[in-house]
């Protein structure tokens, strides 16, 4: 597959995520600059003529802020930075109206918190609410709902929750708009020999490692964040781009321009439930499981029964999120727990027959339902 060229591979988006970064769409003053959101829509604008719908995740409401309250550097405190972020994301969708007002369109607003995207029916609400903008013809522009968003509830940044989106409405593509040229083999800002990558067609632990050192943004995340973006959309079967939003127009990274950096699939499309159960959630807990069941399920597609499984690490819920590991500590795999961690904890080893007579009850004979089970 990556024999085929960048051109032809772009031809077929008719759903996309375009996310853009806080720095590229600032101003000095870090107020939102109305004329690059405007070469933006204009952008928008004609690809949508050709068919391609859009969902834009955007940054910069605390930027936005600090600058409407001329607060000269990012405030530490929570309190403070919910704070601008309320003042600047009305003052970052008014731009946006403004700008994608002069092409004639018209924007919507969603902010998101992890929690909506957490629970299946909200998140599945946010969808429909996308589809029936798209039905009318409206450009959503998304956001974290920063002013009240806490640790727990956060998604934390705007690459995952693009990756979450792009996910939710099932986009064949992410394109990142950034400050930076793309991803290079090294830090630009220190070696002067990087390169930037054209085409990523797998994220190994080198490239991970050179993320985590190249925080070339001073926005939340970096590389880092984008490369944990990639890994859920190329896992997922979908394509993400990172480019630099200040240099390249939308319509000629699509028209196949050989720029900035295309991470391509690594994987089958996968299927849209079992998207939401990999990506949607942190993992509350982790079950090891012995090498009989890693091969029943990652080989025969089988379900996770309790005598397959040694240990289990975390508290959880039935209903949630939980990481499944074999005995050298990778992750093969992840699904929806059909136990809490203290009644698992008196079944595991133990055959699915005897799960009554140990609990008083037996709601499901396997700890992980296959239907629930996504293989990493
Ligand atoms: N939601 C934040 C804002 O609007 C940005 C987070 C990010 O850039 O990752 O300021």
């Amino acid at each position: 597959m990556s024999g085929i060229n960048r051109k032809e591979r772009l031809k077929c988006v008719r759903r996309l995520v375009v996310k853009v970064g806080t720095r590229v769409l600032s101003s000095e003053n870090n107020l939102p600059d109305v004329r690059w959101i405007e070469t933006l829509a204009g952008q928008i604008a004609q690809l949508r003529c050709r068919g391609i719908e859009v969902v834009v995740v955007s940054s910069g409401a605390i930027g936005a802020g600090m600058g409407q309250l001329s607060m000269s550097r990012r405030p530490r405190s929570i309190p403070q930075l919910q704070a601008a972020a309320a003042v600047g994301q009305n003052q970052l969708m008014h731009s946006y109206q403004v700008a994608f007002g002069r092409h004639n369109l018209t924007i919507a607003q969603i902010l998101l918190t992890a929690d909506d995207l957490k629970n299946r029916q909200r998140y599945l609400n946010v969808r429909n609410t996308l589809l029936t903008l798209w039905h009318y013809g409206v450009i959503p522009v998304l956001n974290e709902n920063d002013s009240v968003a806490t640790d727990e509830i956060t998604v934390g940044d705007n690459d995952n929750l693009s990756a979450q989106v792009a996910n939710l409405i099932d986009a064949h593509l992410l394109i990142i708009l950034s400050d930076t040229d793309g991803f290079f083999s090294a830090d630009p800002r220190k070696a002067p020999q990087a390169r930037l990558i054209n085409t990523i067609t797998e994220i190994t632990p080198e490239l991970e490692k050179l993320a985590g050192q190249t925080a070339t943004e001073v926005a939340t995340g970096g590389m880092r964040t984008k490369l944990e973006a990639a890994k859920i959309l190329t896992a997922s079967g979908q394509m993400m781009l990172i480019a630099n939003g200040r240099k390249h127009s939308l319509v000629s990274i699509l028209n196949g321009k050989e720029v900035g950096t295309l991470f391509l699939p690594q994987a089958e499309r996968m299927a849209s439930r079992k998207r939401w159960i990999a990506f949607s959630h942190p993992p509350k807990g982790v079950l090891v499981v012995d090498d009989g069941a890693v091969q029943a399920i990652a080989e025969k597609g089988k379900s996770l029964l309790p005598s397959g499984v040694i240990k289990l690490k975390g508290e959880f819920e039935n209903g949630e999120v939980v990481n499944i590991q074999n005995l050298k500590g990778q992750d093969i795999a992840r699904g929806l727990v059909n136990y809490r961690d203290k009644e698992l904890k008196k079944i595991l080893g133990k055959k699915s027959s005897e799960i009554e007579k140990i609990l008083g009850y037996c709601y499901y004979e396997e700890v992980v339902h296959r239907d629930n089970l996504v293989v990493l």
